[in-house]
């Protein structure tokens, strides 16, 4: 069930990859000192750079 946007709303290019944002910018929980992070994805369009979304990859740590 996923709604996806598969249009660039900048330039309109329909040609959208992903990266996958993982290292030293890992997003980690807030609350959480030594919580385990998560890999940020990021939908960006190939023709003019712009991110339509981004993600975590797991979002069950970010979890209260
Ligand atoms: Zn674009």
């Amino acid at each position: 069930m996923e709604n996806q946007i598969d249009k660039c709303p900048k330039c309109g290019c329909t040609d959208i990859g992903r990266g996958r944002q993982a290292g030293h910018a890992i997003v980690a929980p807030y609350e959480k000192f030594f919580g385990l992070g998560s890999v940020l994805i990021h939908r960006i369009c190939t023709n003019c750079g712009y991110v339509l979304e981004s993600y975590v990859e797991k979002p069950s740590r970010f979890k209260e």
